[in-house]
């Protein structure tokens, strides 16, 4: 774990409740694809983010932040951000975090599933795969409640476009008329497209009670728990 300064240079929306925060570190910052960061917000109080930027990328840091009303834990956290951008003042990090980065083995098949704004965790993954150049299928499942949350949907259409074996598959939980793809639950998405997970490594961040269900879902559907990666595992039974 590396702890840094790093300058606020903007803090963008990506949806209405959703914004992009990009960070400058004032050294290199030393993170693998997958690797969380916390802000500090005081000696005690921590919050973690994913790094959604590639580890080749040490000088800049990007995070998604959802900070709807009702999340405070989000909201305090972008607000402390607003203040140090408007002030010209660096924030803390403590950088390279969590035990669910990306293991590079180039022969399990994988899924990288995201609810949400758990988006951030597996786009870095998704970007560091793009450079490695193994060749395994990846699947790339993002997850949301409305089709306008889907705010990265024509990168990642762009990313599936760069390589054969990357697919990129967007599923909307509540979706309007006119939508073609995948419906309900991300994960159920997963289930209905590939028999049996038993050979797939899967990388997976969202909220805690959907990873708890996922987790149980995913091992009935044949997925080895020592090949299933979530950081929120830590905080649930
Ligand atoms: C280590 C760590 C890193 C974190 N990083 C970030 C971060 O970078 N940014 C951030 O904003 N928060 C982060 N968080 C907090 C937390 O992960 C997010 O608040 C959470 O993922 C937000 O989900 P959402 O509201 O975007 O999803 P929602 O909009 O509620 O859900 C999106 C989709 O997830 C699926 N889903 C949701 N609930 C269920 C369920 N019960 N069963 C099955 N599927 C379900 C559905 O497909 C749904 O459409 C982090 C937490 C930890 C511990």
């Amino acid at each position: 774990m590396q702890t840094i300064n790093a300058d606020v240079i903007a803090i963008t929306p990506l949806t209405e409740i959703i914004y992009k925060v990009t960070l400058k570190p004032a050294t290199a910052a030393k993170f693998e694809a997958g690797h969380y960061l916390q802000l500090v917000l005081g000696e005690k109080d921590k919050r973690a983010f994913s790094i959604a930027s590639k580890p080749s990328q040490q000088n800049e840091l990007e995070l998604h932040i959802g900070a709807s009303a009702a999340d405070a834990y989000a909201s305090q956290a972008l607000e402390h951000l607003r203040q140090a951008h408007l002030n010209n003042r660096p924030v803390a990090l403590e950088v390279g975090l969590g035990v669910s980065q990306l293991r590079i083995d180039c022969q399990r098949p994988i899924v990288l599933l995201a609810g949400g704004t758990g988006f951030s965790y597996v786009k870095s993954m998704a970007d560091h795969l793009s450079e490695v150049g193994c060749t395994q299928p990846v699947y790339f499942y993002w997850g949301v409640k409305e089709e306008s949350a889907l705010y990265a949907k024509t990168e990642m259409e762009a990313w599936a476009a760069t390589k054969e074996n990357f697919h990129f598959i967007p599923v909307v939980e509540n979706p309007n008329e006119g939508w073609g793809g995948h419906t309900g639950y991300v994960h159920q998405a997963v289930m209905t497209d590939i028999s049996s997970l038993e050979t797939y490594s899967i990388y997976m961040a969202g909220r805690f009670d959907m990873i708890g269900i996922v987790r149980d879902d995913f091992i009935k559907h044949g997925a080895v728990r020592e090949h299933m990666y979530a950081d929120a595992f830590a905080f649930i039974k």
